[in-house]
């Protein structure tokens, strides 16, 4: 089997590289190292079965070049955190749109299985405690930044159905929760590794807001072999899948909690979204999913809690000094796509 994956050198994407290859994929994996890192991808460094090009999801011809002769697609390659969506917004939208369009047509040129890496942001403020794939989306004003990402996955999502219905195309859209765990970076805005950054040097604990909104995170090793099994799922082809943990936290109880288990003896530092994120933020309260459709697909369960997840990520930072990304990128030349 040959697999295309799009980001692979993010967190989520050199996970899922590291367990096709080890599933026996060849794989081809893209990515502009804008946000990720070579560093993730060192445990697949040299694999026989392993090719990374970077290169751009805006680059049509070089989507379609890498798409050729793939019978899988995962896309995972996306602007993302709420940093890069504040600072980035345009760049962002057509990364998100643009980008995700050119990956899609190719996919359905080539007639290979796409799974798109889509967002519980879909559900924007909708509260409900376990959101459903139909349940409605509640998102503020396209004029705020923060939900243009939505904006930009939801517009995915439509050209998906559309491309599935319309001209046969086989794909499967995965609806990630706060998906977290080691190589995740919180240079972007990612609360766990920010929080486990700050606490391990000492540093005030940053709570956005009130402290009071409750999000579940989930285990990136829970979400892979969904992944991997749902787009050789048939009965998935056209459907929207949520995937994430129901164990709810509060952010100021995540911060308290990081700091037990650091043993820290950092504060903790209430910030206002105005101060931190500027006016075109506005956060949603609760957001909490129901995995029923993943487990009747694929059996899918999170069976790790977040002790567990903050555990793994506290070791990571502790044995490497810190969040990686504080240190330079190595980068490499483009390969040519048809070089060796
Ligand atoms: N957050 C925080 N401090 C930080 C980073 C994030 O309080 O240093 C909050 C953020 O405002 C949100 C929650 O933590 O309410 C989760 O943020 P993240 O960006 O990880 O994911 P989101 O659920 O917003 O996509």
């Amino acid at each position: 089997m040959k697999s295309f994956v799009t980001g692979a050198a993010g967190f989520i994407g050199s996970h899922l590289t590291a367990a096709l290859l080890n599933a026996g994929h060849e794989v081809v994996g893209l990515d502009d190292l804008s946000t990720g890192r070579l560093e993730n991808l060192t445990t697949v460094a040299g694999h026989p079965g392993f090719r990374l090009v970077e290169g751009s999801i805006l680059d049509r011809d070089l989507v379609d070049e890498l798409t050729t002769g793939a019978d899988r697609v995962f896309h995972f390659a996306a602007a993302v955190g709420s940093f890069v969506i504040r600072d980035r917004t345009l760049e962002s939208l057509r990364t998100n749109i643009h980008g995700t369009e050119n990956v899609v047509e190719a996919a359905h040129r080539n007639s290979a299985r796409i799974l798109v890496a889509s967002t519980s942001e879909i559900y924007g403020k909708n509260d409900k405690v376990g959101l459903r794939e139909d349940d409605d989306r509640i998102v503020g004003s396209p004029l705020r930044s923060r939900w243009s990402y939505a904006e930009a996955k939801a517009i995915d999502e439509s050209l998906l159905d559309a491309y599935v219905r319309e001209r046969g195309l086989w794909a499967v859209i995965a609806r990630l929760f706060n998906t977290v765990g080691p190589r995740q970076t919180g240079r972007y805005g990612m609360v766990i590794p920010r929080f486990v950054r700050q606490a391990l040097a000492g540093e005030p604990l940053t709570v956005f807001g009130t402290g009071e909104q409750v999000r579940c995170f989930c285990h990136v090793h829970d979400v892979i072999p969904a992944l991997t099994t749902l787009i050789e799922t048939d009965q998935a082809c056209g459907r929207a899948v949520n995937l994430g943990s129901s164990e709810q936290v509060s952010i100021g109880e995540l911060a308290r909690r990081v700091i037990r288990l650091t043993g820290s003896a950092s504060e903790i530092k209430r910030l206002s979204y105005l101060e931190v994120l500027g006016s075109g933020y506005e956060d949603l309260m609760r957001r909490v999913p129901d995995c029923a459709l993943a487990g009747d697909l694929v059996g899918f369960k999170a069976t790790r809690t977040l002790d567990d997840i903050l555990r793994a990520v506290i070791d990571e930072q502790a044995n490497r000094g810190g969040d990686a990304v504080a240190s330079p990128v190595p980068v490499v030349a483009r390969t040519a796509a048809t070089g060796s």
